[in-house]
């Protein structure tokens, strides 16, 4: 029989969502009649815009004609994405960045997922806590981490805990590690950091040769002027910070599948004899090895999301969600609840009520007022005591879904 990777079974069961599912089912099936809103998802829901729509479609054509037909493209990405995007996200913040420095891929999931490939299996990993799980459970599945302890946390991990006490703002490590992950804006808390408090990570990482994994997945969220949207706005990041972007939330592309990595040429790791190497050079091998590209007619609709009319239509959807996320932070803050993110990001993060844990507030809501949101427990330990909702749904659904907490829930 075949040896297995025993570092999987390290990994505790997809507890969250199929608890959150089983718990929602059994009141269903015990209250067939009772209109559930379900403000847990981290999906999307608004239809792609038109322009997304136009240049997907010309590639469609495209594709039908011999003269034009495209079959396997450069599996980094084809030149007229990429050039797109340098122009859009990074010169125009004064950021230069490289056609060679950036990977268009799947999706920030696979991204983010496999890039740990690219360390040691000795690599010392900083993790936030809570998380979006992705960065931890690769980690484990390859063998980073040792074992899960009876606290919930893997000993070989370095948690940097966020929560109200440190404003959302991690301590840096104790010790030295080789790879952060930030998430700026942040799932699950909707926090996010500002330009002095990424600067700090970003000095910490050049004078400890760490590197940082920066996801700004929800970059597009960022209303404030003092959030960065990249990472390199920050002096000296380019040293030390890969950064991923998605289409999947900026322009409503979690079913259609795109992202980007931008690798600096200029981030180095080194071997353990000490020499130095580029990181750029190792993901695009695996990059190259591993992936065979994003499908054109995709690549074609995410250059039209930075089409004027593209940009313009994307930017309602944004603030049709942000204007859910308003409505649900006000709600809660005139309840009196303790309340985070939803201004720079589509999650809103509220400190449970006295008495209650992530779990116990999670009944209360679906019992009493049928609404589903995500245990903050969910993501990491230092998730207890906290909730998340999403601003991803229905407008008038998410109204419906506030005026119901406010007017029937028995705090
Ligand atoms: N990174 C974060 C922080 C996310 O919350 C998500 C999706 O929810 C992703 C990455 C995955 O994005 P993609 O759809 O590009 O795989």
């Amino acid at each position: 029989m075949a040896r297995i990777n025993e570092n999987y079974l390290k990994l505790p069961g997809s507890y969250l969502f199929a608890e959150i599912a089983r718990r929602v089912n059994r009141f269903k099936t015990e209250n067939p009649s009772a209109d559930i809103i379900r403000l847990g998802i981290g999906d999307v829901t608004r239809p792609l815009v038109p322009a997304v729509i136009k240049g997907m479609e010309a590639a469609v054509a495209e594709m039908g004609q011999e003269s034009t037909f495209r079959g396997y493209g450069p599996e980094q990405g084809y030149d007229f994405l990429i050039q797109t995007i340098i122009a859009n996200d990074f010169a125009a913040r004064g950021v230069t960045i490289g056609e060679d420095e950036v990977f268009v891929s799947d999706g920030s999931k696979s991204d983010v997922g496999n890039i740990q490939e690219i360390f040691s299996d000795k690599a010392k990993i900083a993790i936030t806590d809570p998380v979006y799980p992705v960065y931890l459970d690769t980690n484990v599945m390859a063998g980073r981490t040792g074992a899960l302890g009876e606290d919930g946390r893997f000993a070989g991990i370095t948690y940097l805990v966020c929560n109200a006490e440190n404003n959302f703002c991690p301590a840096l490590p104790e010790s030295p590690v080789d790879v952060i992950y930030l998430c700026v804006p942040n799932n699950p808390t909707g926090t996010t950091l500002s330009r002095s408090e990424l600067k700090k990570w970003v000095d910490y990482a050049r004078e400890t040769e760490a590197v940082i994994l920066f996801d700004a997945a929800y970059e597009a969220y960022i209303t404030e002027a003092d959030v960065p949207h990249s990472i390199y706005e920050i002096e000296g990041a380019k040293e030390v910070a890969i950064e991923f972007r998605s289409f999947s939330k900026t322009a409503g592309f979690t079913g259609t599948r795109c992202a980007y990595t931008v690798v600096p040429k200029t981030v180095m790791g080194r071997t353990e004899a000490g020499e130095k190497v580029p990181l750029n050079q190792l993901w695009n091998r695996r990059h190259t090895t591993k992936f065979n590209g994003v499908p054109y007619i995709i690549q074609r609709g995410a250059q039209a999301a930075y089409s004027p009319e593209g940009k313009q239509q994307i930017r309602e959807v944004v603030d049709y969600y942000m204007n859910n996320a308003k409505v649900i932070r006000e709600g809660l803050l005139s309840m009196g609840l303790t309340v985070f993110g939803g201004v720079n990001a589509p999650y809103i993060w509220l400190k449970t009520p006295a008495g209650l844990d992530s779990w116990g507030l999670f009944d209360k809501l679906l019992t009493e007022v049928n609404i589903v949101g995500t245990p903050g427990a969910g993501f990491g330990p230092a998730g207890e005591g906290y909730f998340r909702l999403t601003a991803f749904g229905n407008a008038e659904r998410t109204i419906e879904a506030v005026e119901r907490m406010k007017t029937q829930l028995k705090l």
